[in-house]
């Protein structure tokens, strides 16, 4: 094989033993997964909003956002509930690039796989400890969602890993809500098979084992837009993509209908100033059609402290250094708006 094997990881249950959650955190997983998974059944009707930087890429400022997002949380509990958005590795478009703290748990020094596993469940215990919140992640590896699901509230499938076997069968196996993003060519049946997936159940390899999963009833579809052949970037939040998603449902099989719209990515066209106006169009399309109200369970939001984003190395505090965000201001102005709109 042409590359190096550099050191032998340790296994999940070695890393959790090692940095383990107390009795008392547990309980409080416990308590707001459970919030969090009645959404998806349909048990409660709050709204969720999945929401942070593209790109966990520091624990200040990351911490610091996340304490923001405790407080707005509390204005608006009896209508929103906060799922921050703490994503530990990346997926990117040509391999090259900063794949996340997983891979480099500082952005300006090399890669180290050890500390990164050790730094991203630091991050997520440590928000967990401050906040209470229960956090989402995107499950890139599906081999390393161990090291973290005891902390996890939510997880998502990109648009790069969604028609992958072990992602699907993987998330067969999960007891917290996953979302199904579209691909980037934007073709729903790749989605809606991958929703299919996960709620069966399936026996397979995992981790060296054979594994049995028992289904996921609460995997859904997230919605991030498309880009089709000639590169543009295009929606599919309008109304209309909400109606078509309804009835794919309506055709199916599967248990709690749900969506969840990404409000970044190709449906702004990374344009995060973008992203009010397109929320607010989304409860709209839901206060007009109860079918669509219903489906919709809450959004996606790529936020952080600073608007936009920055290369590498430019060490703005709170400024993305992956997709393009919407900065705080905006972010607490539109969550407040939300509440009321809701
Ligand atoms: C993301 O959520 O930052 C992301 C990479 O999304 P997608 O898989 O939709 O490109
Ligand atoms: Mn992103």
């Amino acid at each position: 094989m042409n590359m190096d094997f550099i050191v032998k990881l340790p296994i999940p249950q070695d890393v959790k033993a090692q940095y383990p959650l107390t009795d008392e955190l547990s309980k409080v997983v416990e308590k707001r997964n459970k919030e969090i998974n009645d959404v998806f059944t349909g048990k409660s009707d709050k709204f969720v909003l999945v929401i942070g930087p593209c790109s966990a890429d520091n624990d200040d400022s990351v911490l610091d956002y996340i304490g923001r997002l405790r407080t707005v949380q509390d204005k608006v509990e009896d209508k929103i509930l906060i799922v921050p958005r703490i994503y530990t590795n990346k997926p990117r478009t040509t391999g090259d690039g900063y794949k996340g703290m997983l891979h480099q748990p500082d952005p300006n020094a090399k890669p180290d796989m050890l500390k990164g596993i050790v730094a991203i469940r630091h991050l997520h215990m440590q928000a967990l400890k401050d906040t209470g919140f229960t956090c989402a992640d995107e499950m890139l590896y599906p081999e390393n969602h161990r090291y973290l699901n005891d902390i996890l509230g939510y997880v998502a499938i990109g648009a790069r890993s969604v028609e992958d076997q072990q992602h699907r069968l993987t998330a067969s196996g999960l007891n917290i809500p996953v979302g199904m993003k579209n691909p980037t060519s934007g073709d729903l049946s790749v989605m809606m098979n991958s929703i299919t997936a996960a709620q069966h159940s399936h026996t397979f390899i995992y981790r060296g084992w054979e594994a049995h999963s028992h289904g996921n009833p609460t995997a859904h579809a997230i919605l991030r837009g498309y880009v089709n052949k000639h590169g543009q970037s295009l929606p599919n939040y309008h109304y209309e993509d909400l109606l078509h998603l309804h009835e794919l449902y309506s055709k199916s099989d599967l248990v709690n209908p749900a969506v969840v719209i990404d409000t970044n990515h190709a449906n702004s066209g990374k344009k995060p100033l973008e992203q009010p106006r397109i929320a607010k169009e989304i409860l709209h399309s839901m206060r007009h059609n109860s079918d669509i109200h219903k489906m919709v369970k809450g959004l996606m939001i790529e936020s952080y402290i600073e608007d936009g984003a920055q290369r590498i190395g430019e060490c703005v505090y709170g400024k993305s250094i992956t997709d393009p965000c919407l900065g705080w201001e905006k972010t607490e102005k539109l969550i407040l708006e939300m509440a009321d709109l809701l």
